[in-house]
């Protein structure tokens, strides 16, 4: 584990091998799994997770109710909100937003509060994601509209559901995209 000196970490939950760069701050309820990556000028709120080999580029703000799995990518500036109908100082439940397995989440996009992206899915840079992202899928535009789906790997699938980069093939069922 390494904390850069000018970082504010104040949680024990920090895992193994994983660094907090410069001037990021993490409050003490938030737990980070290990082998993260969590570039500078980051926030971290309490109630948020972090799985294991998570990349969070510089200038997210994670605030409570996001909870991100194992092997995502955070892009740069990507923004989270966690209330849909915000005022200032009034009562509210914050919305449970949560990026699963393996999704990357392009520069400068926004997450409305209370979204789940699916595993292994791409969210293109700017995009404003406003409902919930199947596995497999790319996103781009604002409001995100669907335009491919993706492999595992990141490589866009062919008109087949098959990757040219890995060879991985996938099928339709019920619109649900699985691997072979
Ligand atoms: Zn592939």
């Amino acid at each position: 584990m390494k904390i850069h000196p000018t970082s504010d970490v104040q949680s024990k939950k920090i895992g193994a091998n994983t660094t907090v760069w410069q001037f990021s701050i993490v409050l003490p309820g938030a737990a980070i799994g290990d082998n993260c990556n969590i570039n500078s000028h980051c926030f971290i709120e309490n109630n948020v997770s972090l799985g294991n080999n998570v990349t969070i580029k510089c200038g997210v703000y994670l605030w409570d109710g996001i909870y991100i799995e194992d092997n995502v990518f955070i892009g740069p500036n990507v923004t989270f909100t966690n209330d849909v109908y915000p005022r200032s100082k009034h009562e509210v439940e914050f919305a449970k937003t949560v990026v699963k397995c393996g999704a990357s989440i392009g520069a400068n996009a926004t997450i409305i509060a209370g979204i789940t992206v699916g595993e292994y899915a791409l969210i293109g840079a700017g995009s404003v994601v406003t409902k919930n992202i199947p596995n497999n899928t790319l996103w781009i535009g604002n409001p995100a509209r669907q335009k491919a789906y993706v492999c595992n790997c990141g490589q866009k699938l062919d008109e087949d559901l098959h990757c040219k980069k890995c060879n991985s093939v996938f099928t339709l069922v019920d619109n649900i995209i699985i691997k072979q």
